[in-house]
């Protein structure tokens, strides 16, 4: 680690910044920067050209789609390389169910999702739904924890499914879900279905290729792992019926039209690389600040509840209510302060929305409003946990006051 959110201090006369935002987005790598320079500068080709400079940024991007694939458990020619999360998951369910509508020609076909996944995907199953004849959306609820209910899941499972999208780990609690145990029971009571998964919050922790074995089709997303935003991959496992979102060019073998992205597919490549080398440590140092930092909050915060069971929530998420405090005015309050943290999922007005992922836990409507979800990362150090525990305790006593 060469720097650390306490080095990356805010202008002069400007509060201490103190960076607990991760799961929204992380500080982009020193590494990573430097592997995309060249191609914001010299190496300017088009990658689909015949020359040397085309040739070179083919190499980039095909070298970048290698190092993609090796670490996803893929092989190169299943890497789409895509705009990010948001599109790789847009792709995976519009583009299996844009399929399967064809193929059935207007026959009846379900798509069964989590009730807490991303607006990625749920707004995708939801377009589906409404733009494809014969399409429905069946969502399979979470129990208290925040963890998929299996038993409900194997109901919704039968020979109309097209498609199954489980997340790895939900965005908002951080609770990582029983992936093999949705393939294993696809497999058995939906055969024909095929199973997608949202890595995009998993993959800064957890070792894809392992956690998502069996998995059909794969969604990350660069900026969650110290990469850039607005790249990402989506695997599409070999034999995967597909229709193409963006139409054009033909790249990426007709998945994904468009001029690639060559300096974005660098930095994914250069992100995750760097994610996988320090996965196993990173997973102990941060899962203790996460804990010192959760623990430290619920000594000296009275009527603090946490939101998900810590033993199956990825190491940098802690997500706390606050009884009695209004979360956008906690997050006013502690960004005044200094202290980057977010509440529940933004929408692109920044408008904050009830969170679906709380109510789908049973979690009541007075308690998800004061909902705050701190989350570390790999520039997060000691003294980034003790100012908040600094910080906090009062902010909340000054709201609830
Ligand atoms: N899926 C999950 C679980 C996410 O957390 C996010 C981003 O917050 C996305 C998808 C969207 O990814 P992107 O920001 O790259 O479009």
């Amino acid at each position: 680690m060469d720097r650390t959110d306490t080095d990356r201090r805010a202008p002069a006369g400007d509060p201490p910044l103190t960076y607990l935002d991760h799961a929204a987005s992380t500080p982009v790598r020193d590494e990573v920067v430097e592997a995309m320079a060249p191609f914001a500068a010299q190496v300017f080709g088009h990658p689909s050209g015949h020359h040397r400079q085309a040739r070179a940024a083919r190499q980039a991007v095909e070298d970048a789609r290698d190092q993609v694939a090796g670490l996803l458990g893929a092989v190169p020619g299943e890497v789409v390389f895509t705009s990010g999360g948001t599109e790789a998951d847009n792709l995976a369910v519009l583009g299996v169910l844009g399929a399967a509508a064809r193929r059935r020609s207007g026959g009846e076909t379900v798509v069964v999702s989590s009730a807490i996944e991303h607006a990625a995907v749920l707004e995708a199953c939801r377009a589906a739904a409404a733009r494809l004849p014969g399409v429905e959306h069946a969502r399979v609820g979470v129990d208290t924890r925040g963890v998929l209910d299996l038993e409900r899941l194997g109901e919704a499972l039968d020979a109309r499914v097209s498609l199954v999208t489980v997340m790895l780990a939900n965005n908002e609690v951080g609770t990582v879900q029983p992936l093999s145990d949705v393939v294993t029971l696809t497999r058995r009571l939906a055969p024909g279905a095929v199973v997608h998964t949202d890595a995009v919050q998993g993959a800064a922790w957890l070792d894809v290729a392992l956690a998502a074995r069996g998995v059909d089709l794969v969604s990350v997303s660069a900026h969650k792992l110290g990469g850039p935003k607005g790249a990402g991959a989506l695997v599409v496992r070999e034999g995967t019926e597909l229709e193409p979102l963006v139409l054009g060019g033909g790249q990426e073998r007709e998945r994904r039209a468009g001029t690639h992205d060559v300096a974005g597919a660098v930095g994914l490549a250069t992100a995750m690389a760097a994610v996988a080398k320090e996965r196993d440590a990173e997973a102990v140092r941060v899962g203790a600040l996460r804990d010192r930092l959760a623990d430290g909050l619920l000594d000296a915060v009275p009527s603090v509840t946490e939101a998900a069971d810590r033993k199956s929530v990825l190491p940098g998420l802690c997500h706390l209510c606050f009884e009695g405090v209004d979360r956008e005015e906690l997050v006013v309050l502690l960004d005044e302060a200094g202290v980057c943290v977010s509440a529940g999922a933004a929408c692109a007005s920044g408008a904050l929305e009830p969170s679906h992922v709380l109510a789908a836990m049973g979690v009541p409507a007075r308690i998800a409003r004061g909902s705050i979800r701190f989350s570390l990362g790999h520039t997060t150090s000691p003294a980034d946990v003790e100012r908040a525990l600094a910080v906090v305790p009062e902010a909340v006593a000054r709201l609830r006051g």
